[in-house]
């Protein structure tokens, strides 16, 4: 298997930790090396005094509105990607901050699979350091290309919808280990879910059916796992 650990840093300023909790824990599973921050104050001190490859900035900060601290770094020259993350729908809101120099805008609720786009994205933009992300995972006779999003078994290539190819993914980031039902909605759909729904065997019934039934064992009152080898 083939996994290359991208060396990006990413921090991300957000005072509720149930967010930047579940954010954290599926950035580092794909690789990145990550840090949090709670208010606008340290979220200043941080990126201007240490190198930070990419800033998600939560504009509900309890001590200054982030719009004021997306301003003063680009007024103080900081030239990192930031994408901004908000409960705030608001059109005015979304235009300022783009204005006031951020490279994206989510707003919550989000799914982990579309920050990681939108992270993704900008690092492709920056090409010349784009070749340390990944850009395939192999386990056994299965190939996932995160660039096409597809798999592909010998000369056989299989269309995944998003949902399905996060959750492939996630499989293929941690062969041979057992992921609980809970780990997998946490990292595929996010805290947006319901607990106690069955979305994830629905989902892995799914999986089974174009990547091949053997794939992805049951491991009976404990989760699933991808075979190592097939
Ligand atoms: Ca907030």
């Amino acid at each position: 298997m083939k996994v290359l650990i991208s060396m990006y840093r990413i921090l991300m300023a957000e005072d509720e930790p149930r967010i930047s909790s579940f954010v954290q824990k599926g950035l580092n599973s794909h690789g990145f090396t990550t840090a949090i921050t709670k208010t606008a104050g340290e979220t200043l001190n941080l990126v201007l005094g240490s190198e930070f490859d990419l800033l998600i900035l939560d504009l509900g900060l309890p001590d200054q509105d982030g719009l004021k601290v997306l301003e003063e770094l680009r007024g103080q020259g900081a030239t990192l990607p930031i994408i901004i993350l908000t409960a705030r729908d608001d059109i005015y809101d979304k235009v300022t901050g783009l204005e006031s120099g951020a490279d994206d805008y989510i707003t919550k609720p989000f799914r982990f699979e579309e920050l990681l786009a939108r992270v993704r994205a900008r690092f492709r933009d920056t090409s010349s350091v784009s070749s340390s992300i990944d850009e395939a995972l192999q386990v056994g006779g299965i190939r996932l290309d995160l660039r096409t999003r597809r798999a592909q078994i010998g000369d056989r290539t299989i269309d995944l919808p998003a949902r399905e190819f996060v959750l492939a993914e996630t499989f293929f980031r941690h062969p041979g280990q057992v992921l609980s039902r809970e780990q997998l909605l946490d990292r595929v759909w996010g805290y947006d879910y319901s607990p106690g729904s069955n979305i994830v065997d629905v989902y892995v019934g799914y999986l089974r059916k174009k990547l091949g039934n053997d794939v992805v064992e049951t491991v009976r009152g404990m989760g699933y796992r991808l075979r190592a080898s097939s």
